[in-house]
């Protein structure tokens, strides 16, 4: 059964995003948003259900609410990362919900506090799969290293030594983001708009979480904290 479409032209694929959300006018306001900007969209009301659809349905992004029935967003994202990398955007219900959940750096990319507009998470899930999507590093020959570290930037594969590291999409962009520039100092919003794809205020506890992912992973000497300013690659030592 051939499909009648030349070889060289690519379909085009419509993205899908999943939706785990157990609050029916939040999820249905969301997806109704998102079908109008192109997407197809899935609404998941419960954990259990979110992570059966996911694994089923295989999103492009996954739009995941952190108190829900059956299995916490917690649990969601931990089940849902395990088994593919996906881009997850949290929704939480107040600040003080987000300062605890980036505290964890569970693996979300991104984060959205209740109420948002639907403007902001449909420009918030553009900004992620962009970043996917974006076409592969042309230094991507070259392995990049600090210290032990190894990031191979075609595969996106992560050594540590000869052991596999896995990393979610956003916390490999963060660290190759870094070590391409090393000594260089960014900012928590310089970093938000160069890695996540958005300059927007109050996102800085974000990067806070996925650099505080990478250290657990990789050790404490990948990303030093510059005091006052932000981030850079490498350790105190390099300073
Ligand atoms: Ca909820």
């Amino acid at each position: 059964m051939e499909a009648l479409v030349p070889p060289n032209v690519a379909p085009i694929r419509t993205r899908t995003v999943l939706v785990i959300e157990d609050e029916a006018t939040i999820a249905q306001a969301v997806a109704v948003r998102l079908r109008s900007e192109g997407f197809t969209v899935e609404v998941a009301n419960d954990g259990p259900g979110g992570v059966e659809a996911c694994a089923r349905l295989h999103p492009d992004v996954v739009v995941l609410d952190l108190m829900l029935p059956g299995l916490d967003g917690l649990e969601v994202c931990r089940r849902i990362q395990r088994d593919r990398p996906v881009p997850v955007l949290m929704l939480t219900a107040r600040d003080s919900e987000t300062d605890l959940v980036v505290g964890l750096a569970v693996g979300a990319d991104d984060y959205l506090t209740k109420p948002f507009s639907a403007r902001e998470l449909v420009a918030r899930v553009h900004a992620l799969l962009r970043r996917v999507e974006r076409t592969p590093d042309r230094a991507a020959g070259v392995p990049l290293r600090l210290g032990s570290v190894e990031l191979d930037l075609a595969s996106r594969v992560v050594h540590v030594g000869s052991a596999i590291v896995h990393l979610t999409p956003t916390e490999f962009d963060l660290l190759a983001f870094l070590a391409k520039r090393p000594g260089r100092v960014f900012t928590r919003d310089q970093l938000l708009g160069d890695v996540w794809g958005y300059r927007v205020g109050a996102g800085g506890r974000t990067v806070d979480s996925h650099v505080r992912a990478l250290r657990r992973k990789l050790g404490t000497e990948v990303i030093r904290t510059v005091h006052g300013i932000g981030y850079a690659a490498g350790s105190d030592e390099h300073s």
